[in-house]
C-alpha cells in the first residue's frame, strides 16, 4: 500500500514559542490517536524551527519534518539561502518544492524546480513536489496539459530509482487559501491522471507507488469526501494545519478512509 500522508505548511507563520507548542500537541495527538503502520504526519514550519522540533520529535515512523524549500545550490555565496544539505543535517525527511507561493512570488520556475529536486535528492530529502493549474487554465480546460507540462519539467532530472523518494502534490492554484476546493470528483481525476503521466515515464508498478496528496483549502469537514478518491494519498494543509485539532481531524479522516 503506498504511504498515506497528511502534510503541514505553516508557511511563514508563528514564532518560535507558539511553533514548539504546536509541533508539541502535533506530536502528542499523532502518537496517541493514529494508529494505522501506513499513515504518517509530517509538520513543515518555517526554517528556524526546524533544529529545536528535530530534537523534540519523538523517534516515531509516524512523524516526519519537512523544509518549506531549499537552494538550487549546492553552497555558497547565496545569501539568504538554506542548502538542502543543510536541511539534510538536521533529522529532516521531506523539502516541499514548487509550491505556488514560490513559484509566484520568488520566481521558481520549472527549471528551478527541477535544480532543487535534483539538490534534494542528492542529499536524501525526500521532495514534496507541488503542481497545480491557475483558474483560467481550468476553465479553459487545458488543466491536464498544463500540470502534465510542470510535472514533466520537475522531474527532469528524477531516474528510475529517484521517483520512489519522490510525494507529488496536486494543488490546484486556485483552491490554495482560498476557502475553495476541488471537488472530490475533480481532484480523483486529476490524480489518476497525474499517475498515468507518472507510469507512460516510469512504468505502472513505480507509478503505483507515489503518493499523490491533494492541497487547496482541505479542511475537516471536506477532507473525508477528497481522501475517498482512490488516487488520493492524503493532503498538503495550509491553514488548516495551524490548529492541531483541526489538523488531527484531518489525518483522522485519511485514517478513516483506510
Ligand atoms: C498550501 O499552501 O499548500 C495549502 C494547501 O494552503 P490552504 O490549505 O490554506 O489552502
Amino acid at each position: 500500500m503506498r504511504k498515506k500522508l497528511i502534510a503541514g505548511n505553516w508557511k511563514m507563520n508563528l514564532g518560535i514559542q507558539e511553533g514548539l507548542s504546536l509541533a508539541s500537541e502535533v506530536f502528542h495527538m499523532t502518537e496517541a490517536e493514529l494508529h494505522h503502520p501506513n499513515i504518517q504526519v509530517i509538520i513543515a514550519p518555517p526554517f528556524i524551527h526546524l533544529d529545536a522540533l528535530s530534537r523534540r520529535k519523538p523517534a516515531s515512523l509516524k512523524l516526519a519534518l519537512a523544509a518549506q524549500n531549499c537552494s538550487a545550490h549546492v553552497q555558497g555565496a547565496y545569501t539568504g539561502e538554506v542548502s538542502a544539505e543543510m536541511i539534510h543535517s538536521l533529522a529532516v525527511e521531506y523539502v516541499i518544492l514548487g509550491h505556488s507561493e514560490r513559484r509566484s512570488f520568488f520566481g521558481d520556475t520549472d527549471e528551478v524546480v527541477a535544480e532543487k529536486m535534483k539538490r534534494a535528492l542528492e542529499q536524501e530529502l525526500k521532495p514534496i513536489l507541488c503542481v497545480g493549474e491557475e483558474l483560467d487554465s481550468r476553465e479553459k480546460g487545458t488543466h491536464e496539459a498544463f500540470v502534465a507540462d510542470q510535472l514533466e519539467k520537475a522531474l527532469a532530472h528524477v531516474d528510475e530509482e529517484a521517483i520512489k523518494q519522490v510525494v507529488i502534490a496536486y494543488e490546484p492554484v486556485w483552491a490554495i487559501g482560498t476557502g475553495k476546493t476541488a471537488s472530490p470528483e475533480q481532484a480523483q481525476e486529476m490524480h489518476r491522471y497525474l499517475r498515468s503521466r507518472l507510469a507512460a515515464r516510469y512504468g505502472d508498478e513505480k507509478a503505483g507507488g507515489v503518493s499523490i496528496l491533494y492541497g487547496g483549502s482541505c479542511k475537516p469537514d471536506n477532507a473525508a469526501e477528497i481522501f475517498a478518491g482512490p488516487d488520493v494519498d492524503g493532503g498538503l494543509i495550509g491553514g488548516a494545519s495551524l490548529k492541531s485539532r483541526d489538523f488531527l481531524a484531518i489525518a483522522h479522516a485519511m485514517q478513516n478512509s483506510l
